[in-house]
């Protein structure tokens, strides 16, 4: 009989798939799409059928251990999807598969020792002195133990025992064997009570039960009251709670065929407060225009994006399930993509309102018992709607119509501390164009990648011009800080000259405005709401003037040069170019070069003691890290238990409240100076994000943005509200300097614990790649010091790639020459000893 092969991708990282042979029992199971348990080196890894060779030269091939599923776990459709990001963001395939299953579902094995020495006294005292290591191991094993090697490594900080346990197993003294785990997540599997049709008749005629105990009989009655024609059975644990029964009894009654139990499995869903219906909302102009042509598109059966603009508060909400509406009507399902902090029960709860148990929810809060019957109730079709975050793009609905990506600008879409590098946006659109169905980009202020590809047609843009609301945009004020520090200095003189006191070494130092001072003390007294903001992210390496807001850039890169504190010099992280930082600033002579920026925590003391009265919450990553601490933190803000919430970009996002009526920003530099060509995108979309939380009902809004550089276009544009006009020039400064859209960008990066090896191998990597681009296809910048040098001891280099989409418009020349430069490279390199880690980040999100 010929041999049945198949390829499977594994969660290791080689880029390749792994040839098993299949035994005749197995094979009728054998569909590509199911999981596959298999043998590979010592251990076994649960992997993924990809694809059925016909012959094979490979020699000395392992049979397959098991077949997992019934149903394949990933339809055709997902093995191509999967592939694709394998290919496009350099991860082997079964690394995207396994980031594309619910967790907890893989099987692994692990080897487990055991002490089997039959004199352990004597042992242990042979080899106290002369051989620790061993003392040591059998002295934690003693007593019947069992350990995994990482145990056993753990507990003896060592770096390597393979070679000791070796031979101690050679010796007889203890066993390695190995055993597989089972699967974390699981169905849930309840048991339910029913009557039989003997049952029934007995409660109906009673005379056949009268002698019943009285328990017996009350289980009997409230069986019949709990179930109908429609609902046959009841789930016991909970039934024998409401009526105090016990299941002696109900045993009892199941041995006189009275009573049946069953077994059926149940799916976890995570509890919302109590729904209302919707209330019946009829589409202004503008709304309908765009649902029309996306209904359009749905109906047409073929692939399309659309960018749907919409301030905030324009009703793009709104256009969202009307579109699904259709599309579940006309039998198809969709996924519905939100940034994880927005994925608040206020959102979903909109959703259920209108597609009740047609939706479920995938994020990272929830347990892995509820991620996994989320995604088994879209797998089985259970379900026609997923709302999630990021990896719910890989959600294993069928027949999708419609993909909605909301906020698609946001920078929580794009996965970068572990492979595969992927971005949800772009995913959505790569699986929309392979399944031939539609995609909803939306956002209030949307990427320039995505601005710039309505110019060039690839997607249709649709404009929610409005707030739905009798709301209109909010007043927005710039405030100099450098002119307000100058205001202080002039008042101190005169203090100073009426009071004869010393002038201070160092002038009184605020973070908040007179102006923003006045307006929060009207807001407190009025009790109307107020949002202050401070994301004091990443940019406090960036030297300002105090004085008049000057700051170093690199004359190639236009990106703020970043301070390193220990050689005492400016650097561009992109290009590596370095300067002396300047004794004065260049522009006013001023001393005041400051890399100082105030935390939220210093933000909030101050607050306090200008308004003592005040309550002020602070939403930050430190106070929002327990789970449900960001949800507590908001509803205490919107009943109005507090009257400041100040807080991080958090603050910015997607929060709905009536009451507030004052935006504060209290420096917009943070973000405008950060060392990354987005840095203006960026400053822009969070200004104009958080200027949306202000004055969302009939109350006027009003935004207070403190900055040194007040004449920054990031800043000119957002106080007009004009979107057109900052992409426009956005657009032609990425233009003038190959940023993306322009160019396709590849962060190559280097990080190890040595300086020098870390540098070496940064090098070694790039002379590859420059041999590669003889023709300069490409731009190669560095190896540079990333912007932040160095993380907990690990020194980090950047290479950064911009491919030209003139000169290499598909990416595949690039793609070519690092798969070769990255092969040499590791070819050379065999004896790193995984001291060095090197990253390929494709479309890097920050370059921080
Ligand atoms: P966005 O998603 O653009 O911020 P939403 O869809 O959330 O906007 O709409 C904002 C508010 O206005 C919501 O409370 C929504 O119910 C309401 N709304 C949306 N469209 C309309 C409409 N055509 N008429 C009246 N209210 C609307
Ligand atoms: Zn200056
Ligand atoms: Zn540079």
């Amino acid at each position: 009989m010929n041999q049945f092969f198949i390829d499977i991708a594994l969660p290791v990282p080689v880029d390749r798939t792994f040839t098993y042979i299949v035994s005749p029992e197995l094979q009728p199971l054998v569909i590509p799409g199911k999981r596959a348990l298999v043998p590979f080196g010592k251990k076994h890894l649960t992997g993924v059928i990809v694809g059925l060779p016909a012959t094979t030269n490979n020699r000395g091939l392992k049979p397959v251990t098991d077949i997992l599923d019934a149903k394949p776990t990933f339809s055709p459709e997902m093995l191509l999807l999967t592939k694709w990001i394998s290919e496009y963001y350099f991860t082997p395939w079964g690394e995207v598969l396994k980031a594309a299953t619910p967790q907890g579902l893989s099987q692994e094995s692990k080897m487990i020792v055991r002490l089997i020495l039959q004199d352990i006294k004597a042992v242990l005292q042979a080899t106290k002195n002369s051989a620790p290591q061993r003392h040591a191991i059998i002295h934690a094993l003693a007593g019947g133990k069992s350990l995994t090697f990482t145990q056993i490594k753990q507990k003896l900080h060592a770096k390597s025992i393979h070679a000791v346990l070796n031979e101690m197993q050679q010796r007889g003294w203890i066993s390695i064997t190995e055993e597989i785990g089972k699967a974390k997540a699981k169905p849930k599997i309840e048991r339910f009570a029913s009557l039989t049709a003997l049952g029934l008749k007995a409660v109906m005629d009673r005379t056949s039960v009268s002698s019943f105990p009285s328990k017996q009989l009350s289980i009997l009655e409230e069986l019949k009251n709990e179930t109908s024609s429609e609902i046959n059975a009841v789930e016991i644990n909970s039934f024998l709670k409401r009526h105090h029964g016990s299941l002696s009894s109900v045993k009892t009654l199941v041995k006189k065929g009275l009573v049946n139990i069953s077994k059926h499995e149940v799916f976890r869903r995570s509890e919302y407060d109590p729904i209302e219906p919707p209330p019946k909302i009829a589409l202004n102009a503008n709304q309908q225009h765009a649902l029309n042509e996306i209904i359009n598109a749905t109906t047409a059966g073929s692939f399309k994006a659309f960018l749907l603009h919409g301030i905030t508060g324009s009703g793009k909400t709104q256009v969202y399930i009307e579109a699904i509406r259709n599309v579940i009507a006309n039998g198809k399902t969709a996924i519905v993509l939100v940034p994880e902090i927005s994925l608040t029960p206020q959102t979903v709860r909109r959703f259920k309102a209108h597609f009740g148990n047609n939706v479920a929810v995938m994020h990272s809060q929830m347990s892995i018992g509820e991620r996994y019957d989320a995604w088994r109730m879209a797998h089985q079709g259970k379900v026609k709607i997923i709302i999630g975050a990021r990896s719910a793009i890989f959600a294993p609905l069928e027949n999708i119509g419609l993909i909605v990506i909301d906020e698609e600008h946001d920078s929580s879409y794009k996965q970068y501390d572990a492979a595969p590098r992927y971005n949800a946006r772009d995913v959505a659109l790569v699986r929309a164009s392979q399944i031939k169905s539609v995609v909803v980009l939306g956002s209030a202020t949307p990427s320039a990648e995505s601005y710039a590809n309505t110019i060039n047609e690839k997607y249709m843009l649709l404009e929610l011009p409005h707030r739905v609301d009798t709301a209109r945009l909010p007043t927005i004020d710039i405030i100099d800080m450098a002119e307000e520090r100058r205001r202080i200095y002039e008042e101190l003189k005169k203090e100073i000259e009426i009071s004869a006191k010393p002038f201070p070494r160092r002038l009184p130092d605020s973070s908040i405005s007179y102006l923003l001072k006045t307006q929060i003390a009207g807001r407190l007294e009025r009790k109307e709401g107020i949002i202050l903001l401070q994301n004091r992210r990443g940019f406090s390496h960036v030297m300002e003037c105090y004085e008049c807001g000057y700051v170093e850039k690199c004359g190639n890169c236009e990106v703020s040069l970043t301070f390193h504190s220990t050689k005492k010099h400016l650097r561009c992280h992109y290009c590596g170019f370095v300067k002396k930082p300047p004794p004065v600033c260049p522009k006013c002579r001023s001393t005041e070069l400051r890399m100082h920026v105030f935390g939220t925590q210093q933000v909030q003391q101050e607050l306090q003691e200008l308004f003592p009265k005040a309550v002020i919450l602070r939403m930050d990553r430190d106070t929002t890290s327990s789970k449900g601490a960001h949800n507590k933190i908001l509803k205490q803000f919107e009943s109005g238990e507090a009257d400041i919430l100040l807080g991080t970009q958090m603050v910015a996002k997607g929060l709905d409240f009536p009451r507030v009526t004052l935006v504060g920003v209290i420096s917009a530099d943070t973000q405008m100076l950060l060392p990354d060509f987005r840095a203006s995108e960026g400053t822009f979309q969070l200004l104009t994000q958080v200027a949306g939380r202000a004055g969302r009902s009939n109350l006027a809004g009003e935004v207070v943005i403190q900055t040194l550089q007040p004449a920054h276009y990031s800043l000119k544009h957002v106080l007009l509200h004009d979107f057109r006009g900052f992409y426009q020039e956005e657009l032609e400064y990425r233009r003038e300097l190959n940023y993306p859209p322009f160019s396709r960008i590849v962060l190559v990066e280097f990080s190890g614990e040595k300086e020098n090896e870390v540098q070496h191998h940064a090098k070694k990597f790039t002379d590859f790649l420059t041999d590669h681009n003889k023709q300069n296809r490409f731009i190669i910048l560095g190896p540079a010091d990333a912007a932040i040098p160095k993380i907990r001891n690990v020194y980090r280099k950047h290479i950064v790639v911009k491919d030209l989409k003139n000169s290499d418009p598909s990416g595949l020349f690039l793609r070519s020459a690092l798969l070769k430069a990255k092969a040499q490279y590791e070819a050379s390199s065999l004896v790193i000893h995984k001291k060095i880690r090197m990253i390929i980040d494709v479309d890097p999100q920050g370059m921080m």
